[in-house]
């Protein structure tokens, strides 16, 4: 089973207006923040058409990937989502 099915499988509830994660505003994004579009198993970061690094959460798992890999560069503010909000894992 692919990776891409096993998520499909997870239900969220996002806590709209209230990201857990922000990206911090750059001129030109470090390589730590670059290598989070391959990084994150969920493809929540993207590059946009400005050369910006943005994440969009809503399907998080939660795995702490950026939050460690960006650790050292501060380039995201991390957070888990608020109580009842976020990655509903279906099996566990
Ligand atoms: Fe992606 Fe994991 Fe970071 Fe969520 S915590 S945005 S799934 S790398």
């Amino acid at each position: 089973m692919r990776v891409e099915d096993k998520l499909f499988n997870n239900r969220y509830l996002v806590d709209t207006g209230r990201p857990h994660i922000k990206v911090r505003p750059h001129a030109k994004p470090s390589p730590q923040l670059l290598s989070m579009l391959k990084a994150c198993p969920a493809r929540c970061y993207e590059l946009s058409e400005q050369g910006q690094v943005e994440a969009t959460v809503d399907g998080c798992i939660e795995c702490g990937t950026c939050r460690i890999i960006c650790e050292e560069s501060g380039d995201i503010e991390w957070s888990y989502p608020r109580g009842g909000y976020g990655v509903l894992f279906k099996f566990g």
